[in-house]
């Protein structure tokens, strides 16, 4: 078995994704492949660190900060629409029904 394969499995895993390869298989692998083992610490570290830096501070002054207000409130807007979409409270955008 290759180690990109395995290594694509763990990274699904690492995703909650569903990998193309069993779990045991990859762990079978990965118990014995010391270049897997190193590649799975990194991407386990690697992982937390994304998952901490998930939400920045936004920029506050400089010229960043009025595109960053922009888009936050856009995506403030957006995730509204997405909700009251989803609650099926969104009547005016349907045909009416008679
Ligand atoms: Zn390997």
């Amino acid at each position: 078995m290759e180690c990109a394969e395995v290594r694509a499995a763990l990274s699904a895993r690492l995703d909650g994704e569903d990998a193309a390869l069993s779990g045991d298989i990859v762990d079978a692998h990965v118990a014995h492949c010391e270049e897997c083992q190193a590649w799975y610490t990194q991407a386990t570290a690697i992982g937390r660190d994304l998952r901490l830096r998930a939400n920045p501070p936004a920029p506050t002054q400089g010229a960043g900060a009025g595109l960053a207000a922009k888009v936050f409130r856009w995506l403030k807007i957006t995730q509204r629409l997405a909700v009251t979409y989803a609650a099926g409270s969104f009547r005016c955008w349907e045909p009416a029904s008679r």
